[in-house]
């Protein structure tokens, strides 16, 4: 296959080959913008590089191609003593993974062309600059050496001069701390900074292809679900330069803001600064509005750039840009990443600009992205002190202790604290830490920084910029308008409005929430609950699957409803006996004759009909279904070594230990080395005579009662844990029989979940007994894969995760080659016997975005997931039908 492209020869459609940056270098070539020349190695080189340890054979002769052509094209040559051309090597794979990949600037620089460089520019400082960070860069990323080495050296050449400023190190002193770097290199690696500008090149490329494994890369991925083997593109790129005096800079626009969806002018712009040194956010950036007083020209040709870009791509576009004396040229641009909330709001503009329709505007907004605007806000009315005001950068309400460093942040997250990393700056090394915080703080950077990319990217709330913070990290405190505030100090940030608290912040529900809650009218005037309403209202119409609620109370019923819940998908009815009610379980566990366990099952069931009355008049009208008791029973009763240890202090003291002495033998005949695997769901109901009945009883007499009342009622009974039809018909006839015992004049639905493997193969005879099925994917996976849901998630989830040997752990996300296949042929093999078989689903994953679109293309006819998740499963039901 072709391993290199020439700009000219992409387009955007190209992502997967080129990667992102590469893709859309090359659409922005053929778009005719000025794009400085070069090409693009493909991610498929990469994958090679990554399989077998070397770069393939043909790589060489494609890129020595592609140079040539490129420096015909550019009139000359990479390391030309008098002039040279340098380029830049950067990575850029299909996703986009902000700043976790590598880079090297200025390759084509050695001990004679940076004479060229300075003599062509006229400028011997910026050519020793770009010498020495092309060493450092080179050091740093292609022969890992580390990165202090070169701080230490440029802060020791400071001190000499005694400046805390880079910008007084003139051109001897920067070659002197080119020699030192060289030095440095030699030292570490026992051999010289390759002078060959080609060797460099191919170093530089193959460094890129590695750093896809770096850890922070790989940390990255497994955060936002990025398949780890896709390998990134590098793209070879004529260098540019906006640190070439006031009259050249650099900057990151964006078409409409990324925090708000609003139109307008936003980025950043640095003058007399190269890229990098925006997004690190190590110098404080001007509005991209004041380029217009600093350089008119260029100013206006972005504008012009800028309205084109979005009308091609239809969307936000973001932009690196750089000026070199007065001359604009575009280093990259892509479909930006937004907020949540942003991405609601312009998905609708966008609509109303007539230039997409609402299905299109439904595909762009994501069921994840709606339950970030669940989360509640700062109350506004509360009494809170606060400290400053800066960037809002990533918007939530995120409250906790402040902590100065990843690893603190890592730690404390680890025993269950809740912290702000505070920081000047952050570096994609920090991204532990940003992950284990509620939010970020920093002082420095504006909304294109490191810190505020990222934790956008991660949904996290960030405030950024807060200049007026003084961050001592090595004394561990924030000094800021005469406040002092020490590590472990709780403060909150707002990443909407930017401000800063001092102490905890009360919360109260977002408007979007109050809009599904039906206390906020669409039309009230927020312009967010406005787009989330005609988005959802749209997926309704769409949308073939159905969306149900898990709920065991009439509380969690009636918000279900209010969220747009059809029903009960689940009701857990071993939750109803929990409390004051253990005490009949465990006089039923312990009866030893029919007449005692008659007793306690006496006792349970007006306790139980009670509760059916209220969950069945709150979801009046609409199905609910019951599963009967499913765990253990010994789930019910102290655990076993705390009554040993009762009863052997009893005897210590010469107490009779009576009724503990009879509930331990009681445990430990129930004991269960496998409880999970062991006595449960139907095996409990057939083993244990009059459970059943007593829960089908209080079910049917709730619901003759409300119909009594002419009420609705619409119970389903459900039979958890089925594996062989024959425990169904066993089951099933003992159901019936009491239906006809209370007087049921109508036709409940009788149906079992579809939780063990073998119930998913042999479906077609179950069916035969069943009138619906619901998935308990939660068991389903547990069976399928032999993992225990209880266990598993601490024990060695982490590192199946780091190993990739899964993306996202398998009770959360549907793993659709083992587990939905066994959903598949569950459904096809029901369905075979009984063709309008109801198929619902009920495990966790009902609500989980990515497996409603499995449910939706297996054929499922509805979901069930918890209340606060239904208008996620809605969303995401209309956007799978599109
Ligand atoms: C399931 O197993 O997916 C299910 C819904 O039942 P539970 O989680 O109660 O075992
Ligand atoms: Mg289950």
């Amino acid at each position: 296959p072709k391993l290199v492209y020439d700009f000219a020869e992409g387009n955007k459609e190209m992502l997967e080959l080129l990667g992102g940056k590469g893709a859309n270098l090359a659409e922005m070539t053929n778009l005719g913008l000025p794009v400085p020349p070069g090409f693009t190695i493909t991610a498929e080189a990469c994958r090679a590089y990554l399989a077998t340890g070397s770069v393939p054979p043909e790589l060489a002769d494609e890129i020595d191609h592609h140079v040539d052509a490129l420096q015909q094209r550019m009139g000359k040559k990479l390391g030309q003593a008098d002039d040279p051309l340098l380029v830049s090597v950067r990575s850029g794979a299909a996703v986009s993974m902000p700043g976790m990949m590598e880079t090297v600037l200025n390759v084509g620089l050695n001990d004679d062309s940076v004479n060229g460089l300075a003599h062509q520019s006229g400028n011997p400082r910026f050519a020793w600059d770009a010498y020495r960070r092309l060493v450092q860069m080179f050091g740093k990323t292609v022969l890992d050496m580390d990165g202090d080495i070169f701080e230490d050296a440029i802060e020791a050449a400071k001190a000499a001069k005694g400046t805390r400023n880079d910008l007084d190190l003139d051109a001897d002193d920067l070659k002197a701390l080119v020699d030192t770097f060289k030095k440095a290199v030699h030292d570490a690696t026992g051999r010289e900074f390759p002078q060959d500008p080609r060797t460099q090149m191919d170093l530089a490329i193959e460094a890129v292809f590695r750093s896809w494994n770096a850890d922070r890369a790989v940390l990255y991925r497994r955060q936002e679900r990025i398949p780890t083997d896709l390998g990134t593109a590098v793209n070879i790129c004529s260098m540019v330069f906006g640190n070439l005096g006031m009259d050249s800079g650099t900057g990151v626009a964006f078409t409409r803001d990324p925090a708000t969806g609003q139109s307008g002018v936003y980025g950043d712009y640095l003058q007399n600064a190269q890229g990098e040194d925006v997004v690190a956010g190590i110098r404080n950036t001007v509005p991209l509005a004041d380029l217009e007083q600093l350089d008119k020209t260029s100013y206006d040709d972005l504008m012009a750039i800028m309205a084109k870009l979005e009308g091609h791509y239809r969307d936000l576009c973001d932009i690196e840009f750089t000026v070199e004396r007065g001359k604009l040229w575009m280093l990259q641009t892509r479909v930006g990443k937004r907020t949540a909330a942003a991405a609601f709001r312009i998905a609708t503009s966008l609509v109303d600009e007539g230039v997409i329709d609402t299905d299109e505007a439904l595909k762009r907004v994501k069921g994840a992205q709606l339950a970030q605007l669940m989360f509640p806000r700062f109350d506004a009315d509360a009494d809170k002190e606060r400290i400053t005001k800066a960037i809002g950068a990533s918007p939530g309400a995120a409250t906790g202790k402040v902590v100065f460093t990843s690893a603190g942040a890592v730690e404390a997250a680890e025993k269950g604290e809740k912290v702000i990393l505070v920081r000047r700056e952050t570096n994609p090394d920090d991204l532990h830490g940003m992950i284990a915080a509620q939010g970020i703080l920093t002082s420095r950077g504006g909304k294109t920084s490191h810190a505020a990319v990222v934790a956008r990217g991660m949904g996290k709330t960030c405030v950024c910029g807060a200049e007026e913070l003084d961050v001592n990290v090595a004394q561990g405190l924030i000094k800021v308008n005469g406040t002092v505030i020490e590590a472990g100090q709780t403060i909150s940030i707002d990443g909407t409005t930017g401000e800063v608290f001092k102490g905890e912040v009360p919360v109260v529900p977002s408007p979007v929430v109050q809009y599904f809650e039906g206390s906020l009218a669409p039309d009230a005037g927020d312009e967010l609950v406005a787009s989330v309403h005609r988005l959802i209202t749209h997926a309704d119409e769409v949308r073939r699957l159905g969306v149900r609620t898990n709920a065991d109370t009439a509380d969690d019923a009636a918000r279900a409803r209010r969220f747009g819940a059809a029903g009960i998908g689940l009701c857990r009815t071993e939750h109803m006996f929990l409390g004051e009610r253990r005490e009949s379980v465990e006089r039923l566990i312990l009866a030893d004759n029919d007449a005692e366990r008659e007793a306690a099952l006496a006792e349970l069931e007006p306790l139980q009909r009670d509760d059916f009355l209220e969950l069945l008049a709150a979801m009046d009208g609409l199905p609910v279904t019951i599963r009967l008791i499913d765990p253990p029973l010994h789930e019910f009763l102290p655990s076993m070594e705390e009554l040993a240890v009762k009863v052997a202090l009893a005897r210590e003291r010469g107490q009779e230990p009576g009724h503990d002495a009879a509930l331990l033998t009681a445990v430990e005949r129930l004991h269960e080395e496998n409880p999970m695997l062991g006595l449960r769901g139907v095996r409990l109901g057939l083993v244990i005579p009059g459970l059943f009945a007593m829960q089908v009883r209080a079910i049917a007499s709730a619901a003759v009662e409300l119909k009594r009342q002419g009420k609705d009622p619409r119970p389903e009974i459900m039979i958890p844990l089925v594996g062989a039809v024959q425990e169904l018909h066993l089951a099933r006839d003992e159901v019936e029989a009491v239906l006809a015992e209370v007087g049921v004049e109508w036709s409940i639905p009788i149906g079992t979940m579809i939780e063990l493997p073998r119930a998913a193969v042999i479906a077609d005879q179950i069916a035969e007994a069943a009138d619906f099925f619901s998935f308990g994917t939660n068991d389903l996976t547990q069976t399928t894969w032999g993992f225990s849901r209880d266990d598993v998630e601490g024990a060695f989830f982490s590192r199946y995760l780091e190993k990739g040997i899964f993306a996202v752990s398998p009770f959360e996300s549907i793993d659709r080659e083992g587990v939905g296949a066994l959903v598949r042929t569950g459904a096809e093999r029901g369905r075979a016997t009984k063709p309008d078989l109801k198929l619902g689903i009920c495990g966790e994953h009902g609500g989980d975005p990515d497996s409603i679109q499995f449910f939706h293309e297996v054929g499922l006819d509805y979901v069930s997931c918890s209340p606060f998740r239904i208008p996620v499963a809605r969303l995401e039901a209309g956007r799978s039908a599109l």
